[in-house]
């Protein structure tokens, strides 16, 4: 079976592993300081703020820039649930916007339309790799005032107009096995502003400036030194495992027939988290079928969006309609993309999907 999705663990990571054990100290330390340092230089950063998940860091980096009950932010549906979720944690309500069908991302006229009195902050994310449309963004975020928070948890690299994202204003990305890099869990907050920076710090150690002198409440969502060893050792390949994601992708772009590749526009480095096609006339699930039996994984990200989740429709009350985001889940199909793959690899998707699509 051709997976999915693969973690990409050498003898770098393993040594990096050891030496942690070895030293006796496990918990947050010297590891975890030199990938947050190493990271914020990959990304052009001021500050990076290492944390437990890619959902911790989206949870302290809203409650840093002061976001809580009555406060709105503006949102994509068509995202992992952690996006919206981390929203409702800090007492916030999401806002979903449709989704551009073409990149996958918030549009940026829907974004405008939806501001009220009560928005704060816009929460856009860089879906499969591709960074959202960065530019509009935080010209509408200039004109009203508001906050932008990243969701980069798929997008370790990615840029818009030469600048990566994550160097924007204040953006999360997480270190979980499938992503571009991985620290087995993990996550990062980057941030340009000294106090947002200093309030992540304390937020996932408890409040905690001085030892055991809690000036407000705060949290457990320290990465370990044994994580940050991993990270350190990724962060290193990440420019690596990005081309050779490119080079996956550009083969399926030029072999691929009969189903909607993904685009990457000019000014756009998309970094292929996910190689996502649309299917369409109802036929995802046959090709995902189809593709099982000749040996190759994939995956649906995702089948439901998340204001048409139950917990949005029964207990939050959401009814709302988002065409093209529920169009989406219903044709959306990932490809392996990873750097594992071999050209034969590639060329077994290929074939397996040029015979389904062409019969
Ligand atoms: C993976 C992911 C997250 C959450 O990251 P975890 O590390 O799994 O907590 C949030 N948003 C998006 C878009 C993701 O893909």
């Amino acid at each position: 079976m051709i997976p999915i999705a693969r973690p990409m663990i050498g003898d770098e990571e393993k040594r990096a592993v050891l030496e942690v054990l070895e030293s006796g100290m496990l918990a947050q330390g010297s590891r975890v300081e030199a990938f947050e340092k190493a990271f914020a230089e990959m990304c052009g950063a001021k500050h990076a703020i290492a944390t437990s998940s890619g959902t911790t860091a989206l949870h302290v980096a809203l409650l840093a820039h002061g976001i809580g009950p009555g406060d709105e932010v503006i949102t994509t549906p068509f995202t992992f649930i952690a996006s919206a979720n981390s929203i409702l944690y800090v007492g916030a309500k999401p806002v979903f916007v449709d989704i551009d069908p073409v990149t996958f991302n918030l549009d940026p006229d829907g974004v405008e339309r939806a501001i009220t009195p009560r928005t704060r902050a816009i929460l856009p994310v860089h879906l499969f790799g591709l960074p959202c449309d960065m530019a509009a963004l935080t010209d509408i975020a200039a004109r009203h005032g508001l906050t932008i928070i990243e969701d980069a948890c798929q997008a370790h690299g990615a840029e818009h107009l030469g600048r990566r994202v994550g160097s924007f204003g204040t953006a999360c990305f997480s270190l979980y096995p499938t992503k571009n890099i991985t620290s087995a869990e993990g996550g990062m907050v980057t941030t340009p502003d000294d106090a947002v920076a200093e309030s992540c710090r304390l937020l996932r150690q408890h409040g905690m400036r001085r030892r055991y002198y809690h000036d407000e409440i705060g949290y457990n969502f320290r990465m370990t030194d044994v994580h940050a060893a991993i990270g350190l050792a990724q962060l290193r390949k990440l420019e690596r495992f990005n081309a050779a994601r490119a080079a996956n992708a550009a083969f399926y772009d030029a072999h691929l027939c009969g189903v909607t590749t993904p685009v990457a526009p000019a000014g756009y480095r998309h970094v292929y988290h996910q190689y996502t096609i649309r299917v369409p006339d109802g036929k995802r699930d046959a090709l995902a079928d189809h593709l099982r039996q000749q040996g190759v994984g994939t995956g649906i990200y995702y089948p439901v969006a998340i204001h048409q989740q139950t917990y949005y429709t029964e207990q939050l009350g959401y009814r709302l309609h988002l065409p093209e985001a529920e169009s989406a889940a219903s044709e959306v199909l990932s490809l392996p993309v990873h750097p594992a793959l071999s050209r034969s690899d590639l060329e077994t998707v290929v074939t397996a999907i040029n015979t389904f699509m062409g019969s």
